[in-house]
């Protein structure tokens, strides 16, 4: 059996299909992130420019650019601490 243009054309539609914003993972909206926000030139807290990251303000995974700060790994890990994101720290 040999795949008609017809059949490579539904496949390629459906790989292409966008999935609703809602319906998407956590993981693959930082994907997104990745790929369409645009990043400050460094870290938005101290300024690093070694391992950034998007983080979600709040991890409310919206796709406007107000709710995510371009952070490094330790601004990240410090916002999200107070939040209690990370278990096994009473903070505050
Ligand atoms: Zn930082």
């Amino acid at each position: 059996m040999r795949l008609s243009a017809e059949h490579r054309e539904k496949i390629s539609q459906g790989l292409a299909r966008r999935i609703p914003w809602d319906e998407k993972s956590v993981p693959s909206k930082h994907v997104w992130a990745r790929r369409y926000l645009i990043r400050a030139p460094g870290c938005e807290t101290c300024g690093s420019d070694r391992f950034l990251e998007w983080a979600s303000i709040n991890h409310v995974y919206t796709q406007n650019r107000e709710d995510w700060k371009w952070l490094c790994r330790s601004c990240h890990l410090s916002m999200d601490a107070p939040r209690g994101f990370c278990k096994g720290s009473e903070v505050g």
